[in-house]
């Protein structure tokens, strides 16, 4: 099997990703987080919320509405220029990013006659909502991108807060694209989430230069703590014809993925194009001097981080299959086992240790089975450590705790369980 079937077949089996609406037979480019995914990504999400925010003084969080006011995306560009350029077969109107050479060598090895390409005309991606109870409905489009939202609140953040440039400012949230060819599990859907730092700075080419240098490697250090292998990320410059329609200059984080090296995140200097196009402006507070800041933007995606992370993690062992996530990102940080199911004294001791720990992580409970199927269990979720409660512990007051990678088991004293998982998740 190759490695993106097993990730997919893993994924939906242990509950991380699920087809979208999948028993009305899917619905191509959506995809629900399952009780284990829903675990991962807002672990991700917090590790992403606490390196911008809450590691920092100058970082401030925003969550804006999906929907906003039509003429935000005329200002904004983004009605004329998200587009990607599609390219269409004659021979049976299948339209193909112009840019996706695999995906068009694929689709002509499926005609028997030659194909030929239409030119590559633009098209659209934002995705028109109706609101209104009365016709003619109002046209409005849910956010191709989440940016916009910390733009049109630039001022209402300048006032409410004590932000002075330079500074950021953090957001999570849903976007949503037409993309005409959705694929490879998460990576490419309709509808995503993306995680993106704005950074405001004031307008000077060479400060520029070294902020969005600065940012360029605080991203890809994230990437690294987080169990990314250096060799599989790399910086990827854009051409000047391939930047987007806002972007002075951009880079892109790259993964190399089982279907190629692959975006994880885009790095942009915006400049002063948005709040330049909503007319929005800074008044230094010490010298009154007005300005219209430059913007460098951080642009993941957490759908493709959390894709990332899980094929990273992917090992193999023998028959052993085991997630190797970085603990901070592991649904469940500890599992409790009795070694014996039928023993009341082991279940009674290991379900008060595992109340226990629940007060301060994510703690899965398995009596099931023999121990190795409950390691099976926990290893291929990526559970960095089981906690297994024997006869021993009844009189010692120690338990087992055996490490996923190395699978090395230790003693280590009940009451300093607490600590001692602290300890590793610090
Ligand atoms: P691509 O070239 O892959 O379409 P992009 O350059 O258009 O991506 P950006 O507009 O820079 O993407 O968006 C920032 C981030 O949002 C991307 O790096 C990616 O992680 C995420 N993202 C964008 N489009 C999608 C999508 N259709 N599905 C999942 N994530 C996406």
């Amino acid at each position: 099997m190759e490695l993106m079937d097993k990730i997919t077949s893993l994924a939906k089996r242990r509950g991380f990703i699920f087809q979208g609406s999948e028993i009305y037979g899917g619905y191509q480019g959506f995809w629900d987080y399952g009780p284990l995914g829903t675990e991962l990504k807002r672990n991700v999400k917090a590790q992403w919320w606490k390196w911008a925010v809450y590691d920092r003084n100058d970082v401030v969080g925003l969550d804006a509405a999906i929907i906003m006011n039509p003429e935000v995306w005329k200002v904004s560009g983004h009605l004329d220029s998200l587009t990607d350029p599609l390219v269409e077969c004659k021979l049976c109107h299948k339209r193909i990013r112009a840019d996706q050479e695999d995906k068009i060598s694929e689709h002509e090895k499926g005609h028997d006659k030659k194909v030929v390409w239409s030119d590559a005309k633009n098209f659209n991606l934002m995705t028109e909502v109706l609101l209104g109870t009365t016709e003619p409905k109002e046209k409005a489009y849910l956010r191709g991108e989440i940016t916009q939202g910390v733009f049109v609140n630039f001022k209402n953040v300048v006032d409410s807060t004590r932000v002075k440039i330079p500074f950021g400012v953090a957001q999570i949230g849903k976007a949503f694209r037409n993309e005409i060819t959705p694929g490879n599990l998460t990576f490419r859907s309709l509808e995503f989430e993306q995680m993106e730092l704005e950074y405001f700075i004031k307008p000077d080419e060479k400060e520029s230069q070294k902020t969005f240098e600065y940012w360029k490697e605080q991203r890809m250090k994230w990437y690294l703590s987080l169990g990314i292998a250096e060799d599989k990320l790399r910086f990827r410059d854009h051409e000047p014809e391939k930047r987007a329609h806002y972007a002075r200059f951009a880079t892109d984080i790259e993964y190399k993925a089982p279907f190629g090296w692959s975006e994880f995140e885009g790095i942009h200097h915006r400049g002063d194009w948005d709040l330049g196009r909503h007319k929005l402006t800074y008044r230094d507070p010490q010298t009154n001097e007005e300005y219209t800041p430059w913007v460098i933007e951080t642009s993941g995606g957490v759908d493709r981080a959390i894709l990332f992370f899980l094929i990273e993690a992917y090992r193999e062992e023998g028959e052993r299959v085991f997630l190797a996530l970085n603990p901070k990102l592991a649904p469940y940080k500890v599992a409790v086992f009795p070694l014996l199911a039928n023993k009341p004294e082991l279940v009674k001791k290991a379900e008060s240790i595992y109340h226990d720990l629940k007060k301060s992580f994510n703690v899965a409970f398995d009596a099931r089975g023999n121990i190795g199927k409950r390691y099976f269990a926990q290893d291929e979720v990526g559970t960095p450590w089981c906690v297994t409660v024997d006869f021993t512990t009844l009189g010692e007051e120690t338990v087992t705790v055996r490490d996923r990678d190395t699978a090395k088991q230790e003693r280590v004293p009940v009451d300093n369980l607490q600590e001692y998982f602290q300890n590793k998740l610090r």
